[in-house]
């Protein structure tokens, strides 16, 4: 094997990486991937039909505050203008996300100013005055108060996790915004927009060089392929990119993860929702939300049918064996295992452990790119160097 570093996984991470060290230091790459694509979750694909673009692992929005981050992108495409908002539909009724005073007005058919809107969600919310939440029902009560928890953040969380909503940490809310005016941008980043090209180009032009070879439908631990775990590691410095416990045979037990799945709807019409993201808030609708694709790209409108949409209603569940692991749902018990594997990861030799599924992090695409930026920096361009 003629390669001075192999990487496993061509999600984000996998690709960043690859793409830096063959740039600062020009040194040969392998990546395998056991998929037959490479992107990892952030994949996209054309879909025949209706000429949407289909984000195969569930909606994937590009935004970031990072400059660097930013501006590292950008070196491999252009983005569109695109803006995310996100509708949730109650009791027969549409209302904005994330909750802000036309949600309120709308809810409580009312015309608060926001001054007024604050005050009555702060009565509202005064039930758990003085209290520090530690559940995520207490932390949503007091947030918004218990009238709009139940109606927009209560089944919706059940459906979510299947799981208690007084069972789950109020860590998971706390980023939701509540905003007192009419602003309905769900993210608050300086930047934001979805690939002009679509991400697939975005990702293949990262690694459009000689000096990186891809491998797809290779997994690392098939030993009957020459890219395994037990012929590489100790040989040549490796970035592995999968689930840490699957590295380690599970030999201290399973991290727990979320998946989820989509149900596939087409329908004769040009635009069923009117909006990319509709949510569901109420416990009769079983799916979470639903995600129009062809909504993310209005711009391409002359390439687009007009006559028939696509629609993925979105499941989910825990996830068990051969599912793909999706959120960590890092309990506390999640955390102290992943502690313990981390200190394993630590002893292995020439061998970097990286995003979402080698760390047990959620991470966005952009936190993602950076932690492999600094990968790079820290460790795996020093270790190329010796
Ligand atoms: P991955 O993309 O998971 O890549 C890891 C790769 O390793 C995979 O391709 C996998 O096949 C491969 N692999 C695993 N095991 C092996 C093996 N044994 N052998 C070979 N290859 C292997 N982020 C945003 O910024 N905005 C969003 O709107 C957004 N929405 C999301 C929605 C959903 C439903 C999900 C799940 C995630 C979302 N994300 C979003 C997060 C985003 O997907 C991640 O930040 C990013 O894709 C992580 O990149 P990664 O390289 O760490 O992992
Ligand atoms: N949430 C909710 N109702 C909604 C949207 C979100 O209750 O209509 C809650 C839910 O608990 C979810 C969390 O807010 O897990 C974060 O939502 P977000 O859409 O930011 O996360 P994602 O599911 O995209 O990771």
């Amino acid at each position: 094997m003629d390669a001075d570093l192999v990487i496993v996984g061509a999600g984000l991470f996998g690709l960043t990486v690859a793409q830096q060290a063959v740039e600062k230091t020009g040194a040969r790459m392998q990546i395998i991937d056991v998929r037959d694509h490479i992107g990892g979750n952030a994949y996209s694909y054309k879909d025949k039909e209706t000429g949407a673009e289909i984000h195969k692992y569930g909606a994937h929005l590009f935004h970031t505050s990072n400059k660097r981050v930013w501006d590292y992108v950008n070196r491999f495409t252009e983005f569109t203008d695109y803006n995310h908002r996100v509708y949730t539909t109650h009791k027969g009724e549409v209302f904005p996300l994330p909750i802000n005073l036309g949600t309120i007005n709308q809810f409580f058919h009312a015309h608060y100013t926001p001054a007024q809107a604050k005050a009555l969600i702060q009565e509202q919310a005064g039930e758990l005055a003085g209290t520090d939440p530690e559940n995520l029902n207490d932390q949503g009560i007091s947030l918004i108060g218990r009238p709009l928890y139940e109606a927009f953040i209560k089944n919706y969380t059940a459906k979510q996790w299947q799981t208690d909503p007084s069972e789950l940490p109020a860590s998971i809310i706390k980023r939701l915004p509540v905003r007192f005016n009419y602003d309905n941008h769900y993210f608050k980043d300086t930047w934001e927009g979805l690939p002009k090209d679509g991400y697939t180009a975005w990702f293949e032009r990262m690694i459009d060089d000689p000096r990186i070879s891809v491998s797809l439908s290779t997994d690392f631990f098939d030993s009957s392929q020459p890219f395994n775990r037990d012929a590489l590691v100790g040989k040549v410095p490796v970035v592995y990119t999968g689930p840490v416990d699957r590295y380690f045979d599970y030999q201290l037990g399973e991290l727990k993860w979320r998946t989820v799945e989509f149900k596939e709807q087409r329908y004769d019409e040009d635009d069923h929702f009117g909006c990319p993201v509709m949510n569901f808030s109420d416990s009769d609708v079983p799916y979470t939300r639903a995600i129009e694709f062809k909504n993310f790209n209005p711009e391409r409108y002359e390439e687009q049918n007009h006559e028939r949409t696509v629609v993925w209603e979105e499941y989910s569940r825990f996830a068990s064996k051969g599912d793909e692991p999706y959120y960590p749902i890092n309990t506390a018990e999640d955390r102290s295992l992943y502690t313990q594997y981390k200190e394993l990861a630590g002893q292995q030799p020439q061998v970097v452990f990286g995003g979402r599924l080698g760390t047990y992090a959620y991470y966005d695409m952009h936190q993602v790119i950076n932690s492999a930026l600094m990968a790079f920096e820290k460790q795996i361009g020093p270790m190329l160097a010796q």
